[in-house]
């Protein structure tokens, strides 16, 4: 029997016009919340969404999803769940969630971080967590002075270094990571997962798809480069799982900024099946496979949840 609220629930759905396969983007799911990491979701709110996702949504693999669109079989209010980077807290505190629900999820795994990798951002956010109060002088590496409060004062210095580092030539923005790092006397451990961890994930029957090996937004590179960060990064992988992997998430994922047509085409000659971005809206048959959108919603509210799903699915991508 259905409840009077998924009743609801699909009227409005219907009455937006809403349809196709929704895909989530996840990244962490954090067992506790943390200051210095104020837009990750926690595992109770990764609950409450799973338990919405339960009661008014049809929760498929990719794998599944895509089959039924290919067919034209796709159940209504359809929904794929997807992790982007290869964060261990995907296996410790996310997947038990997924399992007692029964939901099938794929991770995006950037090859060169498993097994004690860092993203430079975690890396900045994790230094400044705990760097002695005082001021941070950051002038001989190209940005300017900071200034190292407690409290909420070291999200924002952290936020403001990782601003003026984002367009920073590659090496010098290595530099000021590595800086801050030592003088936080913090190493890159324990963040992302282990290659045994992905097995596990994998053993667990999470799928698996690649997401380059340095994160590199491919857009910035030159054709080769682009190449060799999404084949690499799919090999990496398949070296760990035994297995073929079939799917891509691009780097931050949105169409010119992030990637371009060149990209769409080597990650289809690299011998993936299909690609996800974090263009928003919703799939449907017509939906080029290598450009299926992607969306989260970003409320802390069950039905401005729903709601902004209902609203996403009405941007059918063709
Ligand atoms: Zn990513």
């Amino acid at each position: 029997m259905k409840s009077l609220q998924d009743i609801a629930y699909r009227a409005l759905w219907s009455a937006c016009g809403a349809q196709g396969l929704s895909i989530l983007i996840y990244h962490r799911v954090l067992p506790r919340p943390d200051s210095m990491r104020p837009g990750e979701i926690t595992v109770r709110e990764f609950e409450w969404q799973m338990g919405l996702l339960r009661d008014h949504f049809n929760v498929l693999s990719l794998r599944d999803a895509l089959e039924y669109l290919e067919h034209g079989s796709l159940p209504p209010r359809s929904v794929c769940i997807t992790f982007d980077d290869g964060y261990a807290d995907n296996l410790t505190v996310a997947l038990p969630v997924l399992e007692r629900y029964g939901f099938a999820a794929t991770v995006f795994v950037s090859s060169g971080f498993l097994s004690g990798g860092q993203m430079w951002n975690d890396s900045i956010i994790e230094a400044l967590r705990v760097l002695r109060p005082g001021p941070l002088d950051l002038r001989l590496l190209g940005l300017g002075e900071f200034d190292v409060e407690d409290g909420s004062g070291r999200l924002s210095t952290a936020m403001g270094i990782i601003r003026a580092s984002k367009y920073l030539p590659l090496e010098r923005r290595t530099e000021v990571v590595q800086y801050l790092m030592e003088a936080a006397k913090t190493r890159s451990e324990g963040l992302m997962l282990t290659h045994e961890g992905l097995r596990e994930l994998r053993r667990r029957g999470v799928e698996v798809g690649g997401h380059t090996v340095s994160h590199a937004i491919l857009a910035s590179l030159d054709e080769d480069e682009a190449r060799s960060e999404i084949t690499r990064g799919k090999a990496d992988l398949e070296a760990i799982l035994g297995e073929p992997v079939s799917y891509f998430a691009y780097p931050n994922g949105r169409r010119d900024q992030d990637y371009r047509r060149v990209d769409v085409n080597l990650v289809r000659d690299a011998g993936f099946l299909a690609a996800v971005t974090t263009n928003w809206g919703v799939s449907s048959p017509p939906t080029p496979r290598f450009e299926l959108p992607r969306f989260t919603p970003w409320d802390r509210s069950r039905v401005k949840y729903l709601i902004r799903m209902a609203l996403n699915a009405r941007q059918t991508i063709e």
